[in-house]
C-alpha cells in the first residue's frame, strides 16, 4: 500500500492503474476471466443488524479504507457528504388546498467532476437514505472513471398517488428550490424511482427559463429533449452484460442459470428483456403489487405486455402468484413478494434499498446475487452470505451502466453531437466491462470480496483527486503501514 513517502498514486493497486485496452469492441470478443471470489475472513469484524442506510454504506467504505490504509481524517473527511439541503415544495392541489412536500438534494463528494445522482420519488425517501445513495454515486462514477461526483436527490411523494398536474407542480418546485446548487458543470440530476424522462423534461425546461437552455443540466431526458439514445435501457443492459461477464468467468451456462428479479419497473424489466435473450430462463419477476413464477421460465416479452396493460406483472395469465414474504417497510408496506426466496441460481434484486437483510438472508437461495437497486443488502446480510459462499456483484459495478449512459448523453450535449446507439452500446460494454475485470483482478490481487474491491478503486481515485486539488496534503493520505 502506499505511504507518505511514495509519489503520488505510484503504489496503489495495480488494476486500479491498468486500464487495459479493451477487447470487446472487436467483433469477436475475448470472453471474461477472473471469475469473482468469495473470501473466507473468519476474523472480520461483524456489522451491526441496526446501521442506518448511510451507516450501512460508510461501513462498506471504512473496509476499504482500512485495505488502503487511508489516514483518519480523510476517512473523516468522506464519511460525511459535503452538502445537504433541505427543501419544502408548496403545492395547489386540483381540490384548492395547499399541500407541502418534502425534498432532499446531498452532494456527497465532487472531487471527481460535477456532482451527479439521481431523484428519487418516493413516499419513505429520507434524508439518511439519499445521504447513502449519494455516496454510493461517489464511489459508482470513480470505479468506472468518468469525470463525476456523487449526488442523490429525493421527495417524499408517492408518484403514482397524485395527478399529473401536482407531480408537475412538485417537479418544478423542487427543480427552483435546489436550482442554486445545480450547473451543467456543478450538479447534474437523472432518473431514480419513481422518476422518468418526463420528469427530467420538466426539470430541465424550469431550469432552462432562469438560466436559458441547458440540456446537460439533466440527464436521461427524453431524446426530443437532446436525450441520448440507449439511456432509458442502459442500466438493465449493464446489468446483463455484468451477468454474462460473472457466469462466463464462473464457467456457468446462461441457458442453465435460473434468474428471479424483484422490481419490474426500468431496470427490472430491461435486465429481465436482455438477460432472457441472453438464454437465460427468467423464471420470477415481482413489483410493488406481488409476483409471478413459472419454473420453466417467463415469458418475458409477453410479461412486459401485460405490465404495459394492466400496470403490474401480477395475475400474468400462465405464471403461478407468489406467497408474500415477511419483509415489510417502516410503514408496514409489503416489501417483497416471496420472490427473494424462490429457487434460482442469479437473484437480482431492481426495487429498493435493504430488501436483504438480518431477518431474511437465510431464505436465499441463490448462488449468486446481482444487485441492480441501490444498497439492497444490508452489510450484515452481506457478511452472512459471504460466509456461506454467495457470489453478490454490488451496485456501483453491477447498476453502473445507468450513470454511465448519462455520461455520455452529457458529453452529448456538451458536444451538441448525438451519438447513434451502436456507438452508445458498444462504449457501455466496453467501459463497464472494464472496470468489473479490473474489480475482479483486484479483488484476486487482494483477497478481498467484490464489494470491497470495488471500493477500493473508487476510493482510491477520489483520494488522488483530493490530493491533486489540494484538499488533502499531498501524499498524506496514506498512512505508514
Ligand atoms: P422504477 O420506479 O422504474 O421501478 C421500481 C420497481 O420496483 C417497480 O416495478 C415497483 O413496482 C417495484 N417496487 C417498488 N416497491 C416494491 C416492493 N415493495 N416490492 C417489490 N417491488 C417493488 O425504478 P428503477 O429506475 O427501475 O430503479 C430501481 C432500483 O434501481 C432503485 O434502487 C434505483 O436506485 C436503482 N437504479 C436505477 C437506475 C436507473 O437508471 N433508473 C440506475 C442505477 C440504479
Amino acid at each position: 500500500m502506499a505511504n507518505e513517502n511514495t509519489p503520488l498514486g505510484a503504489n496503489v493497486p495495480l488494476a486500479i492503474r491498468l486500464a487495459e485496452p479493451s477487447e470487446l469492441d472487436t467483433a469477436e470478443r475475448a470472453p471474461a476471466e477472473t471469475p469473482p471470489i468469495v473470501p473466507t475472513d473468519a476474523d472480520a469484524d461483524v456489522p451491526s443488524v441496526t446501521f442506518s442506510p448511510s451507516e450501512g454504506a460508510n461501513w462498506f467504505f471504512l473496509q476499504a479504507a482500512q485495505h488502503l490504509s487511508i489516514n483518519s481524517e480523510v476517512v473523516e473527511l468522506l464519511k460525511s457528504p459535503w452538502r445537504e439541503l433541505h427543501v419544502e415544495i408548496p403545492v395547489h392541489t386540483e381540490d384548492g388546498h395547499l399541500r407541502v412536500y418534502s425534498g432532499f438534494r446531498v452532494q456527497h463528494s465532487g472531487a471527481r467532476g460535477p456532482y451527479k445522482g439521481g431523484v428519487r420519488f418516493h413516499p419513505l425517501a429520507d434524508l439518511d437514505e439519499v445521504r447513502a445513495l449519494a455516496a454510493l454515486m461517489t464511489w459508482k462514477t470513480s470505479i468506472i472513471d468518468i469525470p463525476f461526483g456523487g449526488a442523490k436527490g429525493g421527495v417524499q411523494i408517492d408518484p403514482r398517488s397524485v395527478p399529473t398536474s401536482e407531480l408537475q407542480q412538485v417537479t418544478r418546485g423542487y427543480l427552483e428550490n435546489i436550482a442554486h446548487l445545480l450547473g451543467v458543470y456543478r450538479d447534474v440530476p437523472a432518473p431514480d424511482m419513481g422518476t422518468d424522462a418526463q420528469t427530467m423534461a420538466w426539470m430541465m425546461d424550469s431550469y432552462g427559463k432562469r438560466y436559458g437552455y441547458a440540456p446537460g443540466i439533466v440527464t436521461g431526458k427524453p431524446i426530443a429533449m437532446g436525450g441520448s439514445y440507449g439511456r432509458t435501457e442502459a442500466t438493465g443492459r449493464g446489468v446483463s452484460l455484468i451477468v454474462r461477464d460473472t457466469l462466463e468467468t464462473m464457467g456457468r451456462d446462461p441457458a442453465k442459470m435460473r434468474v428471479a428479479i424483484q422490481g419490474f419497473g426500468n431496470v427490472g424489466s430491461y435486465s429481465a428483456k436482455y438477460l432472457s435473450e441472453l438464454g437465460c430462463p427468467v423464471v420470477a419477476v415481482s413489483d410493488v403489487r406481488g409476483g409471478i413464477h413459472n419454473a420453466d421460465g417467463l415469458d418475458i416479452d409477453a410479461v412486459i405486455e401485460h405490465a404495459a396493460r394492466t400496470g403490474s406483472v401480477v395475475e400474468m395469465p400462465g405464471t403461478d402468484p407468489l406467497p408474500a414474504d415477511e419483509v415489510r417497510s417502516a410503514d408496514g408496506a409489503l416489501v417483497a413478494s416471496g420472490l427473494l426466496g424462490v429457487d434460482c441460481d442469479v437473484l437480482i434484486p431492481a426495487a429498493l434499498g435493504e430488501v436483504i437483510n438480518a431477518s431474511n438472508w437465510e431464505n436465499v437461495q441463490a448462488s449468486i446475487i446481482i444487485e441492480a437497486a441501490n444498497h439492497p443488502v444490508t452489510p450484515y446480510a452481506d457478511y452472512q452470505l459471504s460466509k456461506r459462499g454467495t457470489v453478490v456483484v454490488p451496485d456501483i459495478v453491477a447498476n453502473a451502466g445507468g450513470v454511465l449512459v448519462s455520461y455520455f448523453e452529457w458529453t452529448q450535449n456538451i458536444q451538441q453531437h448525438r451519438w447513434s446507439l451502436e456507438q452508445v452500446n458498444s462504449e457501455l460494454e466496453r467501459m463497464l466491462c472494464d472496470a468489473y475485470t479490473n474489480v475482479r483482478k483486484l479483488a484476486h490481487d487482494e483477497g478481498v470480496a467484490l464489494r470491497t474491491a470495488a471500493f477500493m478503486v473508487g476510493v482510491e481515485r477520489v483520494v488522488e483527486a483530493l490530493e491533486l486539488r489540494g484538499l488533502v496534503p499531498a501524499n498524506g493520505a496514506h498512512h505508514e503501514d
